[in-house]
């Protein structure tokens, strides 16, 4: 029993504190063919409506947003500090029958062994949202484990539900892409992942694998891409790789096969091959801009290679006198602050904006961030990368930077 729950402990459990400070949610990693009512159900909230709206409030997600394995889901349960008096006056709450409920509701998660101690030894109190927030304030019942399987995730409502469109670049796992909402409709982005063909970019080593920063960026920059793909903007994946889509892998395989849209290969020469890929992006810019579509950004995605013991936060950089492009960068950077703050709490984000004068920057006409995401040197840094749900999970913070 004791090791069940050692094992339980090992994927479930990370307190998570939103980034106001206030509450915080039970976070949990996701099981393979976990879909948000197997999840919620497992936590007996899945009776409620309203636990699954705040679900997916808590965790960004919309209705057809599916769940990944591996990665940390906060559930509509608030964690709070027992007194060791009371659930009433731990929770401020003089309602009696609110406290018999959260009580029966902590007694069941001990016996599900979804908790691993009584809330009275750990001094922590499971309080689901329902519990405060559904029109009915019933007894949890174990009954539902035995209900007929749902769907895993519904088709959105009436007029947002378009087919999904299908990308081929994200490779045969990815390639249809939902079109979840049009909050990004009207703005372009040009998406260029560093390096990539002969020049692999910054290499780092890990468990005697070789951590080629371009294959790395690529994966990060296409997932933005398809972020993008499903709140209707329009993206532009300027360095390509026709047979590496996005991959789940922890060690993704440097190869040099990568082209650039409109499919030439990179040249050699490093001015040549920045200038292709700016010349692209420009000739793109002009093409949309006779079309009136004047939102238009290019984000520059690296993670480079400092001193091997220095832990790097991010980096990022806009064009010297561009506003715009200052406001883009100080935006993603206050977004991945603030998400960082809640998966790590405590460990603080470092990061700087500032103006650089870079190829990529100074020759391209959108407004335009170059990213440095980490260092591929660095051991802890590698932890950021080489996780397919952390690059997830980057990709998921640039998107929301990039709404103001
Ligand atoms: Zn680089």
């Amino acid at each position: 029993m004791l090791v069940a729950h050692r094992q339980l402990l090992l994927f479930v459990l990370l307190l998570v504190a939103t980034a106001a400070g206030a509450a915080e949610y039970l976070s949990v990693e996701v099981r393979r063919g976990d879909g948000v009512y197997s999840l919620l159900r497992r936590y007996e909230l899945v009776d409620y409506a309203c636990n699954i709206t705040e679900f997916r409030r808590l965790n960004y997600l919309n209705p057809n947003s599916k769940l990944l394995v591996g990665r940390q889901y906060r559930l509509p349960i608030e964690v709070l500090p027992y007194d060791g008096e009371s659930i009433r006056s731990s929770t401020r709450d003089q309602n009696w029958d609110r406290a018999v409920a959260i009580k029966a509701y902590n007694t069941r998660m001990l016996e599900l062994g979804l908790r691993s101690r009584d809330y009275r030894e750990d001094g922590l109190l499971y309080v689901p949202y329902h519990i405060d927030h559904c029109s009915t304030i019933g007894e949890v019942s174990p009954a539902t484990v035995a209900d007929e399987e749902r769907p895993t995730f519904e088709v959105p409502e009436q007029n947002t539900t378009v087919a999904p469109r299908t990308f081929n670049i994200f490779g045969p796992a990815y390639a249809e892409v939902p079109l979840i909402d049009r909050t990004l409709a009207g703005r372009i982005f040009y998406i260029v992942s560093g390096h990539g063909g002969p020049d692999p970019g910054a290499v780092g080593r890990r468990g005697g694998h070789m951590l080629a920063e371009d294959e790395y960026a690529y994966d990060v920059a296409l997932r933005l891409c398809r972020n993008i793909l499903e709140h209707g903007g329009t993206p532009y994946m300027i360095v390509r790789d026709e047979n590496d889509g996005i991959r789940d892998e922890k060690y993704l395989t440097p190869d040099r096969d990568e082209t650039v849209w409109g499919g030439a290969s990179l040249p050699r020469n490093q001015k040549l091959r920045l200038f292709q890929r700016s010349d692209i992006i420009n000739a793109l810019y002009e093409e949309n801009l006779a079309k009136g579509l004047t939102d238009q950004t290019m984000i520059a995605i690296h993670i480079d290679s400092r001193h091997r013991g220095q832990q790097l936060d991010v980096f990022l950089y806009y064009p010297e006198g561009d506003l715009v492009s200052q406001k883009r960068a100080d935006r993603i950077l206050e977004m991945l602050k603030e998400k960082y703050d809640e998966y790590r709490p405590g460990r603080g984000y470092a990061g700087t904006v500032s103006h650089r004068d870079l190829h990529m920057l100074r020759e391209t006409k959108p407004s335009a961030v170059y990213l440095e995401l980490a260092n591929i040197a660095n051991t802890s840094d590698q932890v950021r990368i080489v996780s397919a749900a952390n690059r997830q999970l980057l990709a998921d913070w640039l998107l929301l930077g990039l709404y103001d």
